[in-house]
């Protein structure tokens, strides 16, 4: 194996504690600890995983966070009125309505209620319209995550050609984004794309957020490519595995990010970052 392993949990712990630094110099200024509100509907197994992890790492820094468990019957109204309710909350500086969300609420409509200083997520038509303009506030938590992770390679990205695989509104649109901002060439592919392989071997940067297990072969990656698997995969055996042949493609890449230990720890430690802004924001006026 020839790659670099970029460490996402060491590069996460850094950004925790500099979160935490910057919440011990708020409260010795008088102002209080950022709120973060994080909303859960139903029972998902994975999503509780999720949750339990972002407000484990908010106490960790010093945050108030407050969980809030609605039954899988919820209607859209009820949340739309609490979401209103969170909006309306001065020591609330955050929102976090993990997803999926049942199939009697429209994603779309709860997302756009959230208020766009406090939609932490970064998900809002309001954060991706400024990420657009290149005028960024709150940007999406994994794809801002995954461009720490590529500073932190210490390599110029300036004019680098860039394939991301995977066009979600959560990872692969954003990170097209990001990387365009950075003056980077990003190419987004999806199930309909056209010898994606070939597309793959041309890239300097490669994404891979696909939700396919070891998708991303070894032989499609440019030697000394920078490799991103944003995957995170559950196995028959209960393992977790990533959307890339992480073996394989580190005998070529030269940075490649692990599965788990990766882009994971950087989403939930971006997603404090958010919150922190939003608590400047908010303290700003
Ligand atoms: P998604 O299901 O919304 O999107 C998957 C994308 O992959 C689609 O755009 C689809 O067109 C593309 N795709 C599917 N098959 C393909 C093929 N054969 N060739 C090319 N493209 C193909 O997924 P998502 O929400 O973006 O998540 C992707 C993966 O990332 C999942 O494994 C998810 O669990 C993981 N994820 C991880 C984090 C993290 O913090 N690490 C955050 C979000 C998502």
């Amino acid at each position: 194996m020839s790659a670099q392993i970029l460490d996402g949990k060491a590069i996460a712990a850094d950004i925790r504690e500099q979160v935490k630094q910057h919440v011990e110099a708020r409260t010795a200024k008088g102002l209080r600890a950022p709120g973060l509100a994080v909303v859960l509907v139903g029972d998902n197994p994975a999503s509780e995983v999720y949750v339990r992890n972002k407000r484990n790492a908010c106490a960790q820094v010093g945050f108030h966070s407050e969980l809030i468990e609605l039954s899988g019957d919820t209607t859209q109204a009820q949340l739309l009125t609490l979401v209103d309710e969170l909006n309306a909350r001065d020591d609330i500086d955050g929102i976090l309505v993990q997803l999926p969300l049942p199939d009697q609420i429209d994603e779309d409509t709860v997302t756009e209620r959230i208020l766009p200083t406090k939609d932490v997520d970064g998900f809002h038509p309001y954060n991706i319209g400024r990420l657009t303009l290149r005028m960024p506030l709150l940007r999406p938590c994994t794809p801002r995550g995954v461009m720490t992770m590529l500073e932190r390679t210490g390599m110029d990205l300036v004019g680098k050609d860039a394939v991301i695989i995977g066009q979600s509104n959560i990872v692969g649109r954003p990170m097209m984004l990001e990387l365009l901002m950075a003056r980077c060439t990003p190419m987004v592919c999806h199930s309909k794309t056209r010898d994606l392989a070939d597309k793959v071997r041309q890239a300097d940067i490669v994404v891979a957020a696909v939700g396919v297990p070891r998708f991303v072969q070894g032989d499609w990656i440019k030697p000394g490519a920078i490799v991103i698997d944003v995957g995170i995969n559950r196995l028959d055996d209960g393992k977790l595995c990533g959307d890339v042949d992480y073996a394989a493609c580190a005998e070529n890449a030269a940075w490649i990010t692990p599965v788990p230990g990766g882009v994971g720890p950087m989403t939930v430690a971006t997603l404090l970052e958010n919150t922190l802004q939003a608590a400047e924001l908010h303290a700003a006026g």
